[in-house]
């Protein structure tokens, strides 16, 4: 693997901010608590899968889904 990408759903996120706490080099939240990248895929750094599998893995909504390459 050398790349992964995940995306977080629109319509899914709530804010719980899981996510952006396990992984915060990759994700931040906005003034309302939602993660910024809703709606969006984005690439993950080879160093940051983990965190980007942790946080997918951490949010009660299923908003985020990790995409392989
Ligand atoms: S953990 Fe899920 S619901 Fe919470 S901010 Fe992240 S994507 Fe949104």
């Amino acid at each position: 693997m050398t790349t992964d990408q995940s995306t977080s759903g629109a319509s899914l996120c709530r804010g719980h901010g899981r996510c952006y706490d396990l992984a915060e080099d990759l994700l931040e939240d906005d003034d309302e608590g939602f993660v910024t990248a809703r709606g969006q895929t984005i690439d993950v750094p080879p160093d940051q899968v983990a965190d980007a599998r942790n946080a997918a893995g951490s949010c009660p909504e299923g908003a985020i889904t990790i995409l392989e390459d």
